[in-house]
């Protein structure tokens, strides 16, 4: 199938060359041509699917018809990353079209947001908070909106958005075409939908799946030795660009010049960065100036960097939607990628429900290649290591490696053993709670505080541990 069956204006078919985009997704396929009659959509389908072009496009086409320098479409998304992708889809696709869109969020000057609307856009991308504030200080209105979209809407509720969604609702005009996008369909969101939508047409892309592209793979290890296992990954492996993600915006601060330090060109992106901040980390990744981003979840909706070789999860993610997520940043438009997941035995449940969604077992690594030099100082004999709840300088991320106050097995060694993840990023080992918002996400990409109480006594080990196979695998190998 091509795009010549949508008979859009050749102003749109040159956005879409100029893309070099061939074939419509399967997204594509079911989506434009409902949003091209003007019906409502309850499209439940994630990034990377293209989405973003399923909905643009056809929205073009009708913006092409009718008064023009008018706010007539509001796009609403939860991050300021994935309103800028939007923003910046808009103007290639629309590139000979004429329509303005403009990136309306927090963070940034409001004022020449509100010069650009008033000097007249057709598209807002927003995201609620910024948009909100907007609507307060009656900076512009949006009577004029005839198309909205909503995507994301889980992410946005799982930010605690929903109530400003409904806020800007209250701002539109009742005749309008919705479209909603989420990747889940949680029943708030489910009763949102009724709400709102007029007659839907459901479109549904085959549940969230990595890409057959992405080779994934599990690697077991105690949070205390992640960073030194991700480094000795990192020095065997070729990898041309490398995004790992972390729970915590302080551990992808710390890890990111952690490995500054160890010579690689990383930065990090997490909601404790200026904007402007934000901004520079992410096109000095997309430029490769940067080899190396370590981000929270924040960052995984909206980046569409092409040739990102590895996704490295750090930490497991709290669900199975942000592990969809993360991994679908590698892998894009048909591009091979591997990603890799730092799992201990704490995150068994997680992986259960992740490998359920997938209907398959993730790789486990058996690559005795990975090993860990632990350095000569390792305490060598059962002596109790005390560990207080309030001094997180001592790593209290020994996640998985005790039950009933033994050890793991054999290979388990002390926390902290690996110097180098004494510093706070191996904290705060917990898992995510089950239904628990992705970390990272808006509010919950806080540290949490719930620094784990190590455990009290540790056994010794051999100065080498090989990190894939020697413990914890019990329940990543079944
Ligand atoms: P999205 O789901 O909107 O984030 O899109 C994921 C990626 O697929 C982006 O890099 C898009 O540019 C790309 N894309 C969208 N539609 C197509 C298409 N029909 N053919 C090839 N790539 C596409």
């Amino acid at each position: 199938m091509s795009f010549t069956k949508f008979d859009f204006n050749p102003k749109i078919t040159a956005g879409i060359k100029a893309c070099n985009y061939e074939t419509p997704t399967p997204i594509q396929e079911d989506a434009i041509p409902a949003i091209l009659e003007g019906r409502d959509i309850m499209g439940l389908a994630q990034t990377g699917t293209g989405k973003t072009a399923a909905f643009v496009l056809p929205i073009l086409q009708r913006l092409l018809n009718g008064p023009r320098g008018k706010v007539r479409t509001l796009i609403v998304a939860p991050t300021r990353e994935l309103a800028e992708q939007i923003h910046s889809d808009i103007i290639k696709l629309g590139r000979q079209t004429g329509i303005r869109s403009v990136a309306i969020y927090g963070g940034v000057a409001k004022m020449p947001q509100i010069k650009k609307i008033r000097s007249g856009v057709e598209i807002i991308v927003a995201c609620p908070g910024r948009l909100l504030d907007h609507l307060n200080d009656r900076t512009f209105n949006l009577s004029k909106v005839d198309h909205l979209v909503l995507d994301e809407a889980d992410h946005m509720f799982d930010m605690g958005f929903l109530p400003d969604i409904k806020r800007i609702l209250k701002a539109l005009p009742s005749e309008r075409q919705t479209l909603l996008f989420s990747a889940t369909m949680p029943s708030e969101i489910r009763n949102l939908a009724e709400d709102i939508l007029n007659n839907p047409v459901r479109v549904q892309i085959a549940h969230s799946r990595p890409t057959a592209t992405v080779e994934q793979m599990i690697f077991s290890v105690e949070q205390n030795r992640k960073t030194t296992l991700l480094k000795d990954i990192m020095a065997k492996t070729k990898m041309s660009s490398t995004l790992i993600f972390t729970r915590t915006k302080y551990r992808a601060e710390s890890l990111a010049r952690q490995l500054e330090k160890a010579g690689y060109a990383a930065t990090s992106l997490q909601g404790n960065l200026s904007q402007q901040k934000r901004q520079k980390a992410l096109s000095g990744f997309k430029r490769g100036e940067f080899k190396v981003l370590v981000a929270t979840d924040i960052a995984a909706r909206g980046i569409d960097v092409s040739g990102i070789s590895h996704v490295i999860n750090y930490d497991v993610p709290g669900t199975v939607d942000a592990y969809t997520h993360r991994v679908g940043r590698t892998g894009r438009a048909s591009a091979t990628g591997e990603a890799f997941t730092f799992a201990s035995r704490e995150d068994r449940k997680i992986i259960d429900q992740i490998e359920r969604s997938l209907g398959k077992k993730i790789n486990r690594n058996k690559n005795t290649e990975f090993t860990v030099e632990v350095p000569d100082n390792t305490p060598l004999g059962g002596k109790p290591v005390k560990k207080s709840w309030n001094k997180p300088k001592k790593n209290f991320g020994f996640a998985g490696g005790r039950r009933n106050g033994r050890p793991e097995g054999r290979g388990a060694s002390s926390a902290g053993a690996v110097k180098q993840d004494q510093s706070p990023v191996g904290r705060n080992g917990r898992p995510a709670r089950r239904g628990a918002a992705p970390a990272g996400a808006g509010k919950q990409e806080q540290p949490s505080g719930n620094y784990r109480k190590a455990g009290s006594r540790h056994k010794r080990k051999s100065r080498a541990a090989v990190l894939d196979s020697s413990f914890g695998n019990l329940f990543l190998n079944s």
